[in-house]
This record gives structure tokens, sequence and C-alpha cells, in this order.
């Protein structure tokens, strides 16, 4: 399995080691034409503004909607869960528009701007380290959308089918059961196209 990470800014290196702790092939991606060798995708952490420019002036919104309509999943951590989201508070401009979530960015304000707690992930069905880094919130989801983790009540992490956010970032500990996580959504999703 070849998993992608989006490499336009933000926290590549740290999610292509996880990818292969967890037993497939991690690629650096800085264009759309490595989409097609790829079965699933990685957009990181970083700024979603910065990222979500860099996107659009390169081609990548169009070419991740597809690769996503095609079947191919899609996991967003941190800015990159801001980028998947159809709706951000304040009006501003959604960029991949793929999850029916609405999402606020840098939700824990200045005072408690990074911090490290332990999430029970369902489907993982344990206990997981995460680290949260000006980290946004997922406020409301759509009924298609399953929630994963919440942290003081409020949503932290959630799935759409073939899409994966998660607010905080999985790639900054030693554990890649995230990263398992997905390979697995990948997994199926490589399963249930080549059985159709
Ligand atoms: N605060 C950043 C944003 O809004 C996200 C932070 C992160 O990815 N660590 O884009």
């Amino acid at each position: 399995m070849r998993i992608g990470v989006l490499a336009l800014q933000g926290a590549v290196a740290e999610h292509i080691k996880m990818i292969e702790a967890a037993g497939a092939e991690g690629v650096v991606v800085k264009r759309t034409e490595q989409l097609a060798d790829l079965d699933g995708i990685i957009i990181p952490g970083g700024e979603s503004t910065t990222i979500g420019k860099l996107m659009r002036e390169y081609g990548f919104i169009e070419a991740v909607r597809s690769f996503n309509t095609a079947g191919k999943p899609v996991f967003g951590t941190c800015a990159g869960l801001i980028i998947l989201a159809d709706n951000i508070v304040g009006n501003e401009q959604a960029h991949l528009c793929l999850m029916n979530m609405k999402v606020q960015r840098n939700a824990f304000g200045r005072q408690r701007e990074s911090f490290e707690t332990e999430l029970w992930i369902k489907g993982i069905d344990e206990r997981v380290h995460a680290v949260f880094i000006r980290a946004p919130l997922i406020k409301e989801v759509g009924p298609e959308v399953d929630v994963l983790a919440t942290h003081n009540g409020e949503i932290v992490a959630a799935r759409q089918g073939t899409l994966l956010a998660a607010s905080f970032h999985p790639e900054l500990t030693n554990d890649f059961r995230m990263h398992s996580y997905f390979l697995d959504m990948v997994k199926q999703a490589a399963h249930s196209s080549s059985s159709t």
C-alpha cells in the first residue's frame, strides 16, 4: 500500500515515519500527478490558510476531491481536518468541502494553545496519547459522520466513510495506532473497489 502525505506545508516527515512504522510505503506528495499511484493520502497539520491557498494554486483541490470520489481515503490532521470540512466558523472559505462538519480554528484559545491528553478513540477502543497544537474543534457534524473521540464533550476525531479527521497530531508520538486505523480504511476501500 502506498500512502501519500501532502507536502505543500506542514508536518510531513513525521507522518511518513508513522506510515512506514504501520507497515505501508510513505510518499511525499508535491504534484497532483503522483495521486494516480496512491491508495490513500494524509493532509498534515500546519497552517490551513496557507495549505488551502497552495492546494488551490497547484490544482490539489480538484485532484484530491476526485481522488476521494474514486473511493480513495483521505486523512486530515489538525490543519488537514480544517481543509476537509465543508463549513468553517466565521465564514472563512472552506477548501475541500468533503466532510459534513462545522469546524472552529484555534478553538482552545491562547491560554491552552498546546496540550497533551489521553483520548478514547472509537474503533481503536483504547486510550491514545494525543498532542494538540493550536488545534481546531469539530463543532457540529452531519448525520453521516461518526464521532470517534471527544475531549471535554467536544468532538476531536471523526469519520465519514472514506474520510478521517483528527484535531490532534497522531504523528508526534511513537504510537502509530491512528495511522494503522487509517491503513485499515485504505485496505477496506481497496477491497470494495476491486470487488465491484
Ligand atoms: N491553527 C492552525 C490552523 O488553523 C492549525 C494548527 C495545526 O495544524 N497544528 O490552520
